[in-house]
């Protein structure tokens, strides 16, 4: 009798997507359902998820909340695209975020809506501060992650990412993020070479970074670092610019990562968990005298994505309180005790435990651990991915609305992943 070979489930994606797919590589199935902390795939396999959309699923998968707020506009035939015209949609958004983010944290910002990703928020930024300044180059920091288009890669780290830009990267400099340098405060390099004539490096128009670096290794300043960037860059004049697309929209425990820093950026980028829905958005907020735009200067068809904004400002009456931040916070707290415990009940994979709030990863002493580790999650039922220039970091970034009883069932998973890679 001939047995017929049953096809891989990713056959289609093997055979007709391009080989640059990548995170269906690492979690092979094909997903049908989601919800809250849940995926589901056509087997009816329940997965937990611990990677969040990379970060754009703050609010869980098909929150019921913002599900009834999109699903009422669109029945009303609310306006899906609207390029930047003036909607009500658009006008609910911005009222709410003065209301529930800027004017309690005093921030006074105007608002940008650059196309819908990350990158195009780094892009516009980047514009920005060189329109601002009149000069061309641009700070930023090792293992930084700022996105894929050639202004958003000539300030990344990464070597691979870097070298697909297929051209030189220009117009920027890298200095060592905090504890680049083990035991030195690389706050001192930055300031050296901005004061020395000889250093070879310009003035900049603005230095750019994450608080917690989300692809780059969960590499989270001290609050002490950031607050000295920001007074190297008031010192010399240059714009100080907060890549808040993964760490912020209250990834770390509060809206924007930086508060607890006591830092006020000049430009702030957010994108992922800014529609709140998983729908593509993006925004850059900037000092209102840094907005020296001419109209149209920086344009893109997708500005106005209607139902993000729906989602977005459903998204954001989460923040009309503290609880929701104190929520995150013990959340954190208990990742962070039982990554301890994790670490060192398994001494052979030198692990180190990293990140803030609902940000968090083992980075592992061991080669190709991380991965092992990943897989073996995913083979129990738990969706996570690595980070690090040599994926070296466990990375967890669950959605913040996960339960207690989600989250215990995932650090446990992970425990027995570790347990399973080690033995
Ligand atoms: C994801 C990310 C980006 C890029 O966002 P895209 O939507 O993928 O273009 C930029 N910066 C940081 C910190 C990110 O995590």
């Amino acid at each position: 009798m001939q047995v017929e070979e049953a096809a891989s489930p990713m056959q289609i994606f093997e055979n007709l997507e391009s080989e640059v797919r990548s995170y269906c590589r690492s979690f092979p199935t094909v997903f049908t359902r989601a919800k809250g902390y849940k995926l589901w795939n056509r087997d009816g396999d329940e997965y937990i998820d611990f990677f969040a959309g990379a970060g754009a699923l703050n609010y869980g998968h098909n929150n019921p909340r913002l599900k009834e707020k999109l699903v009422e506009y669109i029945m009303e035939d609310g306006i899906a695209h609207s390029l930047d015209m003036a909607t009500n949609a658009k006008e609910a958004f911005l009222k709410k975020f003065d209301e529930v983010i800027l004017k309690p944290r005093n921030l006074e910002y105007k608002v940008m809506f650059p196309g819908p990703t990350g990158t195009n928020a780094v892009e516009s930024a980047l514009k920005l501060a060189r329109k601002v300044t009149g000069r061309d180059k641009v700070i930023s920091f090792t293992n930084a992650f700022h996105g894929m288009t050639i202004g958003s890669l000539s300030i990344t780290g990464n070597a691979f990412k870097r070298k697909g830009a297929g051209i030189p990267l220009n117009n920027s400099y890298f200095m060592p993020f905090d504890n680049y340098v083990k035991g030195e405060d690389t706050t001192r390099y930055l300031e050296r070479f901005l004061e020395d004539n000889g250093s070879g490096v310009d003035l900049p128009a603005a230095v750019i970074l994450e608080t917690v670096q989300g692809e780059g290794g969960i590499n989270a300043a001290s609050f002490e670092w950031l607050k000295k960037v920001e007074q190297i860059c008031r010192r010399y004049n240059i714009l100080l610019i907060v890549d808040d697309i993964q760490a912020g929209c209250g990834r770390t425990g509060t809206f924007f990562s930086f508060e607890p820093a006591g830092i006020e950026p000049d430009i702030v980028c957010l994108s992922k968990s800014i529609g709140g829905y998983g729908l593509p958005m993006a925004i850059t907020l900037m000092k209102p005298e840094l907005d020296v735009w001419e109209p149209g200067e920086h344009n893109g068809t997708f500005r106005g994505n209607n139902l993000a904004f729906v989602t977005a400002t459903e998204a954001l009456s989460y923040w009309e309180n503290d609880s929701f931040s104190h929520e995150i916070q013990q959340k954190g707290e208990k990742i962070t005790r039982h990554l301890k415990q994790i670490v060192e009940e398994f001494p052979q994979i030198k692990g180190e435990v990293r990140g803030r709030g609902l940000m968090q990863g083992i980075a592992c002493g061991v080669d190709g651990l991380a991965d092992k580790i990943c897989e073996a999650a995913f083979q129990r039922g738990l969706i996570m991915e690595t980070s690090g220039p040599d994926s070296e970091v466990a990375k967890l970034l669950p959605p913040l609305v996960i339960d207690e009883d989600g989250l215990e069932r995932g650090l446990e998973i992970l425990r027995e992943s570790v347990a399973a890679t080690v033995k």
